[in-house]
C-alpha cells in the first residue's frame, strides 16, 4: 500500500524549524538576499529567512 505512505508524506506539517546556517558574502546575492537557513526536524523541508541568526546561540553545530 505505498499510495498510502505516500499520503501520509503530504500530510501538513507543522513545521519545527532548526538553525542550519548563516549565509555571507556573495552568497546572500545567490540566495535572493536571504541571510539565513532553516531546516525542519519534522519533514526536512528548507526556509530562507531574511534576517541573520546570532551566532553566539550556536552551541552544538559548526558548519563549513
Ligand atoms: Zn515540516
Amino acid at each position: 500500500m505505498k499510495w498510502i505512505k505516500r499520503l501520509f508524506r503530504l500530510k501538513k506539517c507543522e513545521h519545527d524549524w532548526k538553525f542550519v546556517r548563516n549565509i555571507y558574502g556573495d552568497e546572500i546575492n545567490h540566495c535572493g538576499g536571504y541571510r539565513s537557513l532553516w531546516e525542519c526536524r519534522k519533514c526536512g523541508r528548507l526556509q530562507w529567512r531574511e534576517s541573520l541568526y546570532q551566532e553566539e546561540n550556536i552551541n552544538c553545530q559548526t558548519f563549513h
